[in-house]
């Protein structure tokens, strides 16, 4: 298995704390792949970036950049490798920032004009990748629930993938499905509604947006726990056996599509446009977020937004949480439907995944998963 051959390259038995050449070589490796992946952008633009991004780049900045990932994968890859005894981490960022530059660096000029049409959303994966990492795995590193576990804890080049699998063809995850859909706010909008709702603080209507799309989440996601052949899909969600933030993108693409097209239907009628590209902004970072492998948790707060710990309850596999906390941002909707879970002790989980069922391992057997057991089972009946 591809992960188990990259975690005996790459790893090795010496401490991982700061100080021992660990994180310094993660870093220049990630920087290494980053910057090699946005020079070989600017190389096949037309090919690897999307063309409804390009018109938000500021080229100047990106340059920097890109700049910025090639010294940083230099210069951590000297600390690491004078810190380390096994120095492949460290070789292979400083390596593949030297391929990056190589290949021109920074300053590859960007031939001919750019015209629209399909491209695959390297820019996108490159540049959410760099984000999230940046946002999240700061606070799992430092304030860890599971201070045992490791960023590369077992099926991380899974969901790696799976995060991948969303990013690449954004043109039809996002700019096919998503943009098209806010877009019919214009004739799902019913007007006085609309027009009411606008007049409210924006404060107040960003509340109801939030209110409406989690009652439509719940009742989605209730169903996807309750009508067995939906579950077939939603258990790939549930088949981690450690949260991270990363973790919170393994899920079937049926799925995404559905939840997140039953979410956004009812908010179509009420809400204007922006109100609710704010709320996808919003949504991606909570529910992100709510996946982290992150400890501290306001107690006081608990009982109105959801924190990690809450949703955690709901990746459980201990009986005494299945089917468990739908909602994704307001935990008192559970309570209101008597499907609430949450130890008052402050405790969290000690196991996580499926409970008494196994899926396949792999991206593709996983998307195919649904649907061989339909067969199987009709087949038998
Ligand atoms: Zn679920
Ligand atoms: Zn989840």
């Amino acid at each position: 298995m591809l992960e188990k051959k990259i975690n005996e390259v790459f790893g090795d038995d010496e401490p991982s704390g700061f100080g021992t050449g660990w994180w310094s070589g993660v870093l220049s490796a990630f920087f290494g792949i980053l910057a090699l992946g946005a020079v070989v952008c600017l190389h096949y633009p037309q090919l690897l970036t999307s063309p409804e991004l390009r018109p938000f780049y500021p080229v100047p900045v990106m340059r920097m950049l890109i700049q910025g990932v090639i010294l940083g994968a230099i210069v951590l890859g000297v600390i690491s490798a004078m810190l380390r005894r096994k120095k492949v981490l460290a070789l292979t960022g400083m390596g593949l920032a030297l391929a990056a530059t190589l290949l021109g660096g920074a300053s590859v000029p960007i031939n001919g004009t750019l015209h629209a049409g399909p491209a695959i959303g390297l820019d996108w994966f490159l540049l959410d990748l760099l984000l999230m990492t940046l946002i999240f795995s700061p606070i799992e590193v430092l304030w860890p629930a599971y201070r045992q576990q490791s960023v590369f804890r077992e099926e991380w080049l899974l969901d790696i993938g799976y995060f991948l699998s969303t990013h690449l063809p954004i043109q039809v995850t996002s700019f096919l499905i998503l943009l098209p859909a806010t877009e019919l706010t214009r004739y799902l909008g019913i007007p006085s509604l609309v027009n009411a709702v606008g007049q409210l603080p924006w404060l107040l209507q960003f509340f109801l947006a939030v209110l409406v799309a989690d009652l439509a989440e719940y009742s989605v996601h209730r169903l996807f726990h309750t009508v067995p052949w939906l579950w077939r899909f939603h258990a790939i969600h549930h088949s981690s056996r450690n949260l991270d933030w990363i973790a919170g993108s393994r899920s079937h693409l049926v799925d995404d599509v559905a939840v997140r097209g039953f979410m956004l239907i009812p908010m179509m009628f009420v809400f204007p446009h922006d109100m609710i590209v704010a709320y996808l902004l919003f949504v991606t970072i909570h529910a992100t977020w709510t996946h982290c492998n992150f400890g501290p948790t306001l107690r006081w707060l608990e009982p109105y937004i959801i924190l990690p710990r809450y949703h955690h309850w709901h990746h459980t596999s201990q009986e005494e949480a299945i089917d468990r906390n739908f909602a994704i941002h307001f935990p008192w909707i559970d309570k209101l439907f008597g499907t609430h879970y949450l130890p008052s002790d402050g405790s969290w989980p000690h196991t996580y995944g499926l409970h008494n069922e196994k899926l396949p391992h792999g991206f593709w057997a996983q998307a195919m998963y649904p649907f061989r057991r339909r067969k199987k089972a009709a087949a038998a009946a």
